[in-house]
């Protein structure tokens, strides 16, 4: 067991070397591309499972590199987590998420529009200006806090005292909190009732399980969820439906909205305004 580990190690070590230095690269690379203009966000709709519109969006972050093309979320995020350039980059997405969507406002096309979810780290939630940007970002856009939909995670919500603090403030600010992949932590339910939540997004995995038709625990989930909301008053979205199936399912269980390559893939706001405008049919 012991050689099986010295040898395990050898082979381990060189990959580990390349993660590292890759995550130094990317983190430096990450810092210019801020500068450079290289990120951009997709918007992928939110629709109303009662009437099928589209009642708004998600904005998820995107970075054009100049050699490496599109990379996605995964391949970054974390990076800027760990070094800390999540607090500029979410400031950054914050703005822009929240200039685009009044411009949708603005437009007879969105009418029927009702918020924009923004997805937010610890780290930003942590840092002591937090509230004060959000503030600003609204102020110099002229969105009104109701329309902006702060998406966090379990993990963040039980970071302690100061987020929470952070959260309430958020809250009593008028902001809309959306508690992100709700079911797969594992105090759901007791941290809905202790925190001020509008909104549960129910995780993916829940509704893959669904599809299968099989899968009695994951759709009991989804149902136990929908009806915890309804008795707390909050509003549900079930995300990553893919098929009529789920679509069909989470409908009947009472979902208020849902996301997902179905009912939208995410795209750029040229294309995004486009789609309002198709769908107002002007
Ligand atoms: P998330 O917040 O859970 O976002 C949903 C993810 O599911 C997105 O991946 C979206 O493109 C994908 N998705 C939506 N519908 C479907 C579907 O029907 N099928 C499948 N297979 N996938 C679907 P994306 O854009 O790659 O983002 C991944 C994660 O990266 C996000 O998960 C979020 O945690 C993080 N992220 C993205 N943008 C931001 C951002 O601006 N700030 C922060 N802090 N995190 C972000
Ligand atoms: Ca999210
Ligand atoms: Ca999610
Ligand atoms: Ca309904």
């Amino acid at each position: 067991a012991k050689a099986a580990g010295k040898a395990s190690w050898v082979l381990f070590e060189p990959r580990m070397r390349r993660e590292l230095m890759d995550h130094a690269r990317v983190g430096s690379e990450l810092l210019l591309a801020l500068e450079r203009e290289e990120l951009f966000l997709v918007y992928q709709p939110v629709r109303d499972l009662d009437t099928g519109r589209i009642t708004g969006f998600e904005s998820l972050v995107r970075w054009q590199h100049p050699e490496r093309g599109l990379v996605p979320p995964p391949a970054f995020i974390p990076v800027a987590e760990r070094n800390g350039l999540i607090v500029p980059l979410g400031r950054w997405v914050l703005r822009e998420a929240c200039a685009q969507f009044a411009r949708w406002l603005a437009e007879p096309s969105g009418a029927g529009l009702t918020g924009i979810g923004v997805n937010v780290a610890v780290r930003q939630l942590r840092d002591p200006t937090f509230v004060a940007d959000v503030t600003a970002a609204l102020a110099d856009t002229g969105l009104r806090p109701a329309h902006l939909i702060l998406e966090v995670t379990e993990s963040s919500v039980l970071d302690g005292p100061d987020v929470q603090a952070t959260l309430r403030a958020l809250h009593e600010l008028g902001v809309q909190l959306a508690l992100d992949d709700f079911g797969t932590g594992q105090s759901s339910l007791s941290l809905v009732r202790a925190f001020p939540m509008d909104i549960l997004k129910l995780d993916k995995s829940f509704v893959d399980g669904i599809a299968d038709g099989d899968d009695r625990g994951r759709l009991a989930v989804a149902d136990a969820v929908a009806g915890l909301a309804a008795t707390l008053g909050l509003q549900t979205v079930a995300e990553g439906i893919e098929d009529v199936e789920q679509l069909a399912r989470l409908t009947e269980l009472g979902y208020t909205s849902g996301q997902g390559y179905l009912l939208g893939r995410p795209a750029p706001a040229a294309d995004t305004t486009a789609l309002l405008a198709r769908e107002a049919g002007e």
